[in-house]
């Protein structure tokens, strides 16, 4: 233990907390002990206090508590020449400081000054809608910092990092040597998937204005997520850790030894302090290695090595002057390699040979307009994907080929037509993967840095920027990308891959047809696929290692409550992974056809719930519904009043009929138990013949998030004269018309909504 760094911290810690107290006490004589203090979106109040006190803060007047608790846990800093540095103060002066954060943060939220502005910083959103348009720009149109990740954003990378494709996250405080070395180093953690936390600043400058400046794009669709240019908006970075563990771990509120240990044990995760480290960051630095999070300086200061209790190092200086390499941007690249070594997690890179960097945290880059060299498809051409399985001597594994003209002739911000088709073969490899693996071209073609890839099938939209066509990016490129990733996820089914990008006219005419043909046929034969006409259903359990008694039954009619596997993408899932977390479940004996219910899907839930879950219906709301994990896309609830159910998408922020919003929903119907009456659900459930057929099905929906009316208006509206009602969906109220109870019934009485007449749903 540096006895430098515990003096530093400890008056570092003093100093804040004084400061936090000062902050509290003004705050409440000003705005008074009743105001309200809250994150944003966020069900865990603040989340780090809850972690470590079990206090649910909800108002100014409880903050003077949280700062006693602090002071409590301070020393003085020990004099120069007589102490022994003991490592528990040190931690203890760490805890305080970040609930002094937490509480500082607090009192900014109730006063209006979070998240902090930043003149012109942009931040790119979820809801893609088009290159150009500025998606779902967050902080009305930009200019703030990020402040506290959502939860809706924590669980939407949930899945991601419960098994561990996304390893965990790099909190980066301060300012890096230069902006070449900022933009390097947040490329190499995007390009291993780690989510980027940007907070602090050394003399005024933030590595946020770095990247600004460096025209980096940042917000949660690039993992790139700014806090704010000062060291306590770091806080944010330890709630979302806190959070984890509540969420994914199943922890309570108070459970602050669990809740470090989880982090210390299951999320990757480190600080790099970046430029000169002052005692309020030495503080905090204490703050995260509770989290046994190590810290990686890139300045000469005194480290903290293992001990015999800790493999792995506390505090690593690595001057950035001393590290080899030519080019700040080289030098950054080791720095980061390092990092991964402190903090020991092996990160797998797909190795895809083209010319700009390559990786998943690229998927949500946009290509706009003025930087765009040259588009296919979209409102000046047409572009098509086609993947098929042929004979295996029909392919020639490796082979990839451009028929056609290349774009160097056109203008800059040109079109023209491209065919990407794709042919596979394999033993393993049947007919029905053919739509579950041409779906994966849009995230393998995005996840190259400066290409943009949108929608599939023949509605294909891909754009290549001038940043990625100066270092040599290539149509050809495009075959390498899909080539390396086919044989990297799906080299269990498929043993050759060929790749020819048709840009000739008469060709692409040729294929375009082949391909319509194809996904004609595609469409009778997802068309006819329905519960009764397979003998097998297929398990997922992947959230099962934060909802240990949650089970998703996945059949034809009826996709996982997250959205992302339907029953084909199971069944290749399986055949890929004949061990993984998608099991066939044979369906055995129907014991009720209206509610869905077979021995044998009530016999696999049983003994995959730790004998939690008996019965389970795949058609019902009321009865013995399935169980919810926490990564649903929407939620269903039924409101009896109305005699109805109600549908509230994740996307949907407001109040609903039912009294909450989504996220305080999420926490009553997730964590895997069976609640009837309510369930979670993916959106496109809600287009089946399956959906709730024992309530009735669409026309007990009598409220649904706006967000689901428009983006699959076209698939609803079919649905709905399907059902024999041509004008249900302007019957059903969404949050624009009403956000409670009464609001709604007379919404309905006054649309004539089918539901009033229905038979009791109780
Ligand atoms: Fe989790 Fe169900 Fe989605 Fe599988 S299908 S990842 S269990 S929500
Ligand atoms: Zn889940």
């Amino acid at each position: 233990m540096s006895r430098y760094i515990a003096r530093a911290a400890i008056r570092g810690a003093n100093m804040i907390v004084g400061e936090a107290e000062q902050m509290v006490t003004s705050a409440v004589e000003d705005l008074g002990a009743d105001t309200p203090v809250a994150f944003t979106n966020t069900a865990y109040y603040l989340p780090v206090i809850l972690g470590f006190t079990g206090k649910e803060v909800t108002t100014l007047g409880q903050l003077p508590e949280v700062v006693d608790h602090a002071k409590k846990l301070l020393v003085d800093a020990p004099a120069k020449s007589l102490w022994l540095p003991y490592l528990g103060e040190t931690l203890d002066a760490g805890a305080a400081t970040l609930l002094a954060f937490e509480a500082m943060e607090g009192v900014r939220f109730a006063r209006g000054q979070q998240p902090e502005p930043i003149q012109g910083l942009n931040l790119t959103g979820t809801s893609f809608t088009s290159p150009d348009s500025n998606g779902g720009a967050r902080g009305d149109g930009g200019g703030f910092a990020n402040g506290p990740i959502d939860d809706i954003q924590l669980r939407a990378w949930g899945i991601q990092l419960v098994d561990g494709r996304m390893p965990g996250f790099a909190a980066i405080v301060g300012a890096a040597r230069s902006n070449e070395a900022a933009v390097s180093i947040v490329r190499e953690l995007q390009k291993r998937n780690i989510l980027v936390f940007l907070s602090g600043n050394v003399n005024g400058r933030s590595i946020i204005h770095q990247l600004m400046e460096e025209g980096v794009e940042m917000g949660y669709d690039t993992y790139i997520v700014p806090f704010g240019t000062d060291t306590i908006s770091a806080i944010y970075a330890l709630g979302f850790a806190t959070r984890s563990a509540l969420t994914f771990g199943g922890m309570t509120g108070g459970a602050v030894r669990d809740i470090l240990l989880y982090n210390k044990y299951r999320v990757f995760a480190f600080v790099l302090a970046l430029g000169e480290v002052d005692d309020l960051k030495y503080a905090a630095a204490a703050g995260a290695i509770n989290y046994g999070f190590p810290v990686i300086a890139d300045t000469l200061i005194p480290q903290i090595l293992p001990t015999g209790v800790t493999t792995y190092e506390h505090v690593v200086s690595m001057p950035f002057d001393d590290i080899e390499g030519a080019t700040d941007a080289e030098k950054a690249r080791r720095m980061i390699q390092r990092c991964m070594e402190v903090r020991g997690v092996k990160v797998k890179i797909t190795d895809v040979p083209i010319p700009v960097p390559y990786g998943s945290a690229f998927e949500g880059e946009r290509v706009r307009k003025a930087d765009l060299r040259v588009e296919f498809g979209g409102s000046k051409a047409h572009a098509f994907e086609y993947l098929r399985m042929v004979d295996t001597d029909q392919v020639e594994d490796g082979r990839i080929t451009v028929v056609g003209p290349d774009f160097a002739d056109l203008p800059e911000g040109g079109a023209m037509n491209l065919g990407i088709v794709i042919e596979v073969a394999g033993r393993k490899m049947q007919e029905d993967f053919e739509p579950v693996l041409e779906r994966q071209v849009h995230y393998f073609v995005n996840g190259a840095s400066g290409i943009q890839h949108v929608g599939q099938r023949d509605i294909t939209w891909v754009r290549f920027s001038k940043g990625a066509v100066d270092k040599g990016f290539s149509i050809k490129n495009i075959g390498d990308i899909l080539y390396a990733r086919y044989h990297g996820e799906f080299g269990a089914i498929v043993d050759k891959v060929q790749v020819t990008l048709y840009t000739d006219p008469a060709e692409f005419e040729k294929w375009l047809g082949r391909a319509r043909d194809a996904y004609q046929q595609r469409n009778v034969r997802l068309a006819d696929m329905v519960d009764e006409s397979v003998e097998e259903f297929y398990s997922c359990t992947l959230c099962q290692s934060f909802a240990p008694n949650h089970v998703c039954v996945v059949s034809p009619e009826r996709l996982g409550l997250c959205g992302a596997y339907n029953w084909l993408d199971c069944k290749a899932s399986y055949q890929i992974n004949p061990t993984g977390p998608n099991q066939p479940i044979p369906k055995g004996i129907p014991l009720d056809k209206d509610l869905g219910i077979w021995q044998g899907s009530n016999a696999f839930a049983y003994q995959n719930t730790h004998q939690t879950v008996e019965r389970v219906s795949l058609y019902s709301i009321m009865q013995d519904p399935m169980t919810a994990c926490g990564c649903f896309e929407c939620i269903a609830i039924i409101i009896p009043e109305a005699n109805g159910v109600m549908v509230v998408s994740r996307e949907d922020p407001s109040m609903t009929p039912a009294g909450m919003t989504f996220s305080t929903l999420a926490g009553v119907c997730g964590g895997g138990i069976q609640t009837p009456g309510m369930m979670g659900m993916g959106k496109y459930y809600l287009l089946s013949k399956k959906f709730i057929s024992a309530e009735g099905g669409l026309k007990r929906v009598v409220w649904m998030s706006s967000f689901l009316k428009d983006t699959m208006a076209e698939d609803l509206k079919a649905v709905c004269e399907r059902e024999g009602d041509p004008e249900l969906l302007d019957k059903i109220a969404d949050e624009r018309y009403v956000t409670t109870v009464d609001e709604l019934l007379p919404f309905l009485e006054e649309h004539g909504h089918p539901a009033l007449a229905m038979e009791s749903i109780l």
